[in-house]
């Protein structure tokens, strides 16, 4: 199997698990505020510590590789979802994470701080409706979202996680440790666009390729412009920097 089809493989897992009941619980940012206003650190809050964390080596790697909605957003681009159009509202999903994060620290300041730790918070008060909305209500925007505003919208515009591991990408690039990262190897680019149209978040890879860092807030470091470029003029290394490496 190729590298791309363990990606796609591991996103279908990760989707596939999603419709176990209580894996909603792991990701839903409603629990995570319900729990801070009860002074309860949920499986949700503690999760997106993990992910923050383990970008600050991985980058966005969860979102390319491990995020449920990416087998759902995959589907769209196989079923026809374009390139995305209009970047400049990319902000509004730092809105949507501003909230939620404020909603999280207003409640745990209104409790006076965490006082337990339950993982399966939410379980108990759940109900067949709650449990679909709480599960399926933000996947069900996505696939719209996809079709009308271009492909893996929802990680441009509304995902609240994506700040979150922006925010550790940058951190690792301003800390400069190594960390897993796209690397071009310019000279061998023929400027054939082939990386560009396989990107999943539609970015410029192939202008990218030629500058001097492929660092990008919005790369999920997919590996689908490696996999798909005919020079072998990009890809994956753990290292401190992200430089154009000549090779003459
Ligand atoms: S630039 Fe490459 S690794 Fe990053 S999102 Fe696009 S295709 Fe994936
Ligand atoms: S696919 Fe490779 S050769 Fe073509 S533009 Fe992208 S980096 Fe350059």
């Amino acid at each position: 199997m190729t590298v791309q089809t363990w990606r796609k493989v591991s996103l279908i897992v990760s989707f596939a698990l999603f419709q176990f009941p209580l894996f909603h619980l792991f990701l839903s940012p409603v629990l995570s505020i319900a729990g801070a206003w009860q002074g309860v650190a949920v499986s949700s809050l503690i999760i997106y510590g993990v992910l923050a964390i383990v970008s600050l080596f991985l980058g966005r790697a969860f979102c390319g590789w491990a995020c449920p909605a990416g087998a759902l957003q995959e589907s769209c681009i196989v079923l026809g979802a374009r390139p995305i159009g209009n970047r400049r509202l990319f902000w509004l999903k730092y809105v949507i994470f501003g909230i939620w994060l404020a909603a999280v620290v207003l409640g745990v300041i209104q409790t006076g701080g965490f006082h337990r730790v339950d993982p399966m918070f939410g379980v108990s008060a759940d109900n067949p409706l709650r449990s679909f909305l709480l599960r399926y209500g933000v996947l069900l925007t996505m696939v719209p979202l996809s079709f009308l505003a271009g492909k893996w919208a929802s990680c441009h515009y509304i995902c609240w996680i994506a700040p979150l591991m922006i925010l550790g990408s940058r951190a690792k690039e301003r800390i400069g440790w190594p960390s897993l990262r796209l690397e071009a190897v310019g000279d061998r680019c023929i400027s054939c666009q082939e990386c560009a149209q396989a990107c999943p978040m539609s970015l410029d890879v192939s202008s990218r390729a030629s500058a001097s860092s492929m660092t990008d807030d919005e790369c999920i470091l997919c590996g689908s412009c490696i996999a798909t470029c005919p020079s072998e003029a990009l890809r994956f290394a753990y290292s401190r920097r992200s430089p154009v490496v000549r090779t003459s």
